[in-house]
């Protein structure tokens, strides 16, 4: 299996070439072509595996192709700590390079002004801590009821840090019919039952 073979466009197999992989790793073969095709994901798979790609990439192309009418972020990643979430940030920067999408890295720790400057503007993607995600909706400065695409990233870390029950009450802010992606290196039965309630009919790839 090619890069060339996942449904990615030329754009996004560019910014592939460019960062010298040259075959995808074995959860990107599984979770890229069925992501694009707007299918929820339950990726099992830890850090290393290629894993941050598997969904930024996809995401990049759904939202470069979709459009956005108000400047409403229209795509979530929850992460469950700061450094997870830069890397992401990083990563979303690199392969979107020529995107013109633009993200905003909410993350606890650091002053909240220039997150606050980014969200006036207006911003495609969220990429956050539920913590900080929570503060800054309790303070009525994040509309999440455009982000019609989610991923929540190392939820078993997420419930090892005791964060499941924030991101239940995220997942009743974002429209119903969205597509979810959740991903985790293993399946504890109360992730099990996050996934239950959360994502339909997901495909599960498990590497
Ligand atoms: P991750 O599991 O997302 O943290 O990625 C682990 C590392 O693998 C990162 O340094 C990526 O840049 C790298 N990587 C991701 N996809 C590929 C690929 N298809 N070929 C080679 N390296 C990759």
């Amino acid at each position: 299996m090619s890069f060339a073979d996942l449904g990615l466009s030329d754009e996004l197999l560019k910014a592939v070439t460019d960062s010298g992989y040259t075959e995808p790793t074995p959860i990107q073969a599984g979770a890229i072509p069925s992501v694009l095709m707007m299918r929820d994901i339950i990726g099992i798979a830890q850090t290393g595996t290629g894993k941050t790609a598997s969904f930024v990439l996809p995401m990049i192309d759904i939202l470069a192709h979709g459009r956005s009418r108000a400047r409403m972020p229209r795509s979530l990643i929850l992460e469950p700590t700061r450094e997870l979430a830069a890397q992401v940030a990083e990563n979303f920067e690199k392969y979107g390079v020529n995107s013109h999408l633009s993200m905003a890295l909410l993350i606890g720790g650091v002053s909240m002004g220039d997150q606050l400057a980014a969200l006036e503007k207006g911003v495609d993607v969220l990429i956050a801590t539920p913590g900080r995600l929570m503060d800054l909706f309790g303070r009525g400065k994040i509309m999440l009821n455009g982000c019609s695409l989610l991923v929540i990233d190392e939820a078993d870390r997420m419930l090892d840090m005791g964060f499941i029950p924030d991101i239940e009450e995220i997942c009743t802010k974002l429209p119903k019919q969205r597509q979810t992606l959740l991903f985790s290196a293993t399946m504890p039965p109360p992730i099990k039952k996050l996934a239950d309630k959360f994502l339909t009919n997901p495909k599960t790839i498990e590497v």
